[in-house]
């Protein structure tokens, strides 16, 4: 999988993301990081790309000429690269708290992606005219501003890219953790069985896959239901969990 990302500030990207997993998935080809730096595509003399907001108010906005040359040589570099890719539609990603807000399954949907562009903003944002010409997908990060899209760039990818095949040393991992199926993930422990006189579980050292199994899920459904009811009502429940539920919530009052 490729990541292309227009910002202002490459140098962020790429230490934010060269290290630990992603760097490593970089090292093996397992995903790519080309950054596009949105002022080098400025023609004004002192490589301004910001300027004041038609009809007045606070802050700058950044102009349309930068952001689409250096959207179109992202482009023209993906196209070159795979003549089959002028067939599909490119995603573009403008990173923007008025987006749809990210989750895991969003990020399923784009990890299918060969290529994708993220387009960070500064500022007060970007002229409107660019982005309806070049943005396929309006992404926020959660409800809150931030000074820059760099951030929920990396958020974005980094979550995306655990999900390409390879990129994880045990693709597993990835599948049965936290929001997927729109569960909690069940606690885990590790070495020393006691510490600080608190005990691991007992049935996590027994040895019976079924028992640990059926443990897991139930912790599952009982974080969810205690930290996020909202999930469970999206999630898939056999008639076990139902009736689990039932009685863990007869048990709590
Ligand atoms: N004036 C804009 C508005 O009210 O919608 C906010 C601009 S914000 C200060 C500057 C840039 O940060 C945005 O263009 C966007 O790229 C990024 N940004 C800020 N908050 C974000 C969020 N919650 N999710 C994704 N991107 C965000």
């Amino acid at each position: 999988m490729n990541f292309h990302v227009l910002t202002l500030f490459p140098e962020m990207i790429e230490q934010g993301l060269q290290t630990s997993i992603t760097g490593r998935a970089m090292k093996n080809n397992t995903i790519s990081l080309q950054t596009v730096n949105i002022r080098d595509y400025s023609e004004n003399k002192h490589n301004q790309v910001d300027d004041y907001p038609y009809g007045g108010g606070a802050g700058m906005v950044m102009a349309p000429g930068p952001v689409y040359r250096a959207y179109k040589a992202v482009e023209e570099g993906i196209f070159a690269r795979d003549d089959n890719s002028k067939d599909k539609k490119l995603r573009v990603i403008y990173l923007t708290p008025q987006g749809r807000v990210f989750n895991q399954a969003i990020a399923e949907e784009l990890s299918k992606e060969e290529d994708l562009v993220f387009l960070c903003g500064h500022y007060e944002g970007i002229d409107e005219r660019v982005l309806e010409m070049i943005v396929t997908d309006y992404v926020s990060i959660g409800d809150y501003v931030l000074t820059g899209g760099e951030l929920p760039a990396m958020v974005m990818i980094d979550a995306i890219a655990r999900l390409v095949p390879g990129v994880l040393n045990n693709d597993a991992s990835a599948e049965f953790e936290t929001f997927h199926d729109n569960l909690l993930e069940y606690p885990q422990y590790t070495r020393p069985e006691t510490f600080m006189d608190k005990s691991v579980p007992k049935v996590l050292l027994s040895g019976h896959h079924g028992n640990v199994a059926k443990w897991r899920r139930q912790q599952s459904l009982i974080r969810t239901a205690n930290i996020r009811p909202d999930l469970l009502e999206k999630a898939k429940l056999t008639k076990e969990d139902i009736k689990f539920l039932e009685e863990y919530n007869k048990s709590k009052k």
